[in-house]
């Protein structure tokens, strides 16, 4: 059992990386170390906003391929998007009519949710039931 670090219920996980207790939790951390980034770094902030920002190569920031914003490396093992960042790729899908696709669904499953948990969880934005386009050619 683990406490989740923003509402302080303690819940299950077999990964370490989850620090919160659900989506929604994470995303009021995720929320509150953005704040929290964007303070620290409010000359870099301008910079980049300028387009005069110099990357300092010995820097181990990364960003998220989908709202730009940063990720903490440590946070996840690879980070390459937030993991609500992901989530809403594929909410936005399925609500345009189209499956998800089956890296979509890795996704999700990697994140700790099956297709059930994520129809519950955003009940409120999805327009449809999820479904998911599996890729054939991907043995199992
Ligand atoms: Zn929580
Ligand atoms: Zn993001």
């Amino acid at each position: 059992m683990i406490e989740c670090k923003i509402c302080g219920n303690m819940f299950e996980t077999d990964d370490r990386r989850y620090k919160c207790c659900s989506a929604k939790c994470s995303k009021i951390n995720q929320q509150q170390h953005i704040r929290r980034w964007r303070k620290e770094h409010r000359e870099e902030v301008r910079e980049r906003q300028r387009g005069t920002y110099v990357r300092n190569p010995n820097q181990t920031e990364h960003f998220c391929k989908i709202c730009g914003e940063p990720i903490r490396w440590s946070e996840t093992k690879h980070p390459v998007q937030h993991d609500e960042c992901v989530l809403n790729e594929i909410v936005k899908r399925i609500n345009s009519g189209k499956k998800m696709t089956d890296a979509q669904y890795q996704q999700l499953v990697a994140r700790g949710y099956d297709l059930g948990m994520f129809a519950e969880e955003y009940r409120k934005v999805l327009k449809h039931y999820p479904t998911v386009a599996y890729n054939k050619k991907r043995k199992k």
